[in-house]
């Protein structure tokens, strides 16, 4: 078995270091340190711009694992149309109602 895959070069211009190898869950590093990854993400400030936008997006979306899949993708279209604050907004109207749906006041059925 070679390793020749796990060897990649510093995106860095004029960097010869190889990067480190990827972490459990996270995309492969680009390049070898923090000051390449810097001087390199200038010419790709756009793509880190928009992984960072990516992550404050999936922090909403974590939360919203506790409802329903159908609740879940409505709660979505409303981030992707209306922004993530309006969606969580409305996530946090369905857990009230979720908590006061749950809370013992309606009579019990017999089981
Ligand atoms: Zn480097």
């Amino acid at each position: 078995m070679t390793t020749e895959t796990a060897t990649r070069m510093c995106k860095n211009r004029g960097c010869t270091n190889p990067v480190p190898p990827a972490k459990p869950g996270h995309r492969p590093p680009l390049t070898c340190s923090d000051a390449c990854r810097k001087a390199a993400s200038r010419t790709h400030l756009r793509d880190e711009e928009r992984r960072q936008e990516e992550a404050a997006r999936q922090q909403p979306l974590a939360r919203w694992q506790v409802f329903q899949p159908t609740t879940r993708s409505c709660l979505e279209r409303v981030a992707a149309v209306g922004g993530v604050a309006l969606a969580e907004h409305l996530a946090e109207a369905i857990r009230r109602e979720r908590e006061r749906s749950m809370e013992p006041a309606a009579p019990q059925k017999g089981s």
